[in-house]
């Protein structure tokens, strides 16, 4: 049974220089044919079941004026929701007004994640992102004093020419803003975007890798749990809609360039606008066979610190695992029924999976 929701506003004010994600400029007039288009899209796919989560990602959500968040809104009303809904929007710093932040506490919004990426205002411009960093700490004073108590700030690190010493001022300045998560991803420069074509080069891996210990060191030292490879959060604050994905659990998505995991079949949206407001939606989709189910299940559940459970994946998929190498490495834990990968083997996770893949025995 599907419960949560993904929904993608790939509208900005500014385009990024690293930005890898379904995006466009923000253009008044498309906005309010995309909000038809989207409403049209939920018409067609929803069929009533109760949802646990909803997630607006973009993009940038809280680029969209008042009238086109309520019109949002009325979209995302549609699907039946009760109290404990986890309801998240994504926010940038620079447009998320006191008006804006009001209406998301009416429309039921109880998570708000904001992208901040870096303190630096030298790395900002290199970034190219339009962010305000005066408004970083108003805002969130604003929205505790609103009532958002599950608030997130997603930092970026590896910049280039980044020094230990800068990553720690982000850290510090994150801490004081006494949210509930952070979010952590290395940049990763990818060829066709700005950064890419200007042959910007990632750092090196070995600073890279004593970033992600002084991130792994300062978050735990501050109380926060590492529950998943990127992302940490205080006690009892985990986004519940994440880890659906990391859970391997089914899940709607609707929008431009939006993912859906839908009856054994994971779904992509087209990333053509025109196509997208002509209602032709699907770009592809993507039948998963036994083989690959089970590859999902091990790959997304191996992201969080709790890792697999082998009591269900065998319940489910009749596969058994031979990792008694890898826990002999110190690769792998094994607790009860629980595989997991300890978190100071998590910067190889991908070459730890690779190497578990080889050992699956089907009955
Ligand atoms: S705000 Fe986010 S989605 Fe928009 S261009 Fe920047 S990184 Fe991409």
């Amino acid at each position: 049974m599907i419960s949560s929701v993904y929904i993608h506003i790939p509208f900005c004010e500014k385009i990024c220089a690293y930005c890898d994600f379904c995006k466009m400029f923000y253009n008044e007039k498309i906005v309010d044919k995309y909000l038809d288009e989207l409403e049209n899209e939920v018409n067609s796919l929803y069929r009533g079941e109760l949802i646990k989560t909803i997630y607006i990602g973009g993009g940038t959500p809280s680029s969209l004026n008042i009238k086109q968040l309520e019109r949002l809104f009325e979209i995302t009303d549609k699907f039946k929701r009760n109290n404990f809904c986890e309801f998240t929007i994504e926010c940038n710093f620079s447009n998320t007004t006191e008006e804006k932040l009001k209406l998301f506490k009416e429309k039921g919004i109880n998570r708000l994640s904001f992208g901040l990426e870096t303190t630096s205002n030298m790395q900002l411009d290199f970034l190219e992102r339009e962010e305000n960093l005066e408004n970083t700490k108003e805002t969130i004073r604003l929205a505790k004093k609103l009532g958002f108590d599950n608030i997130n700030v997603d930092l970026m690190y590896a910049l280039p020419g980044e020094e230990i010493s800068d990553l720690n001022k982000d850290l510090e300045f994150i801490n004081s803003l006494d949210i509930e998560h952070v979010s952590c991803y290395s940049l990763i420069i990818e060829e066709h975007t700005k950064l890419g074509i200007n042959n910007i080069e990632n750092i090196d891996s070995d600073l890279d890798y004593k970033m992600y210990q002084t991130i792994c060191g300062f978050m735990k030292d501050n109380g926060f749990n590492h529950y998943e490879i990127s992302n940490y959060s205080k006690e009892g604050y985990e986004s519940r809609h994440n880890l659906v994905y990391w859970n391997n659990e089914e899940y709607y998505g609707f929008g431009l360039g939006a993912s859906a995991y839908i009856n054994n079949r994971r779904v992509s949206n087209t990333r053509s606008i025109s196509h997208y407001l002509k209602g032709s939606y699907l770009l592809e989709e993507e039948i998963l066979e036994k083989d690959d189910l089970v590859y999902y299940e091990i790959m997304l559940n191996l992201r969080k610190s709790s890792g697999i459970d082998l009591e269900k994946l065998y319940l489910l998929y009749k596969v058994r695992l031979e990792y008694n190498e890898l826990v002999n490495k110190g690769l792998l834990v094994l607790d009860n029924n629980n595989l997991y990968i300890p978190e100071d083997k998590w910067y190889i996770s991908n070459e730890i999976i690779i190497r578990l893949l080889e050992g699956i025995v089907y009955e």
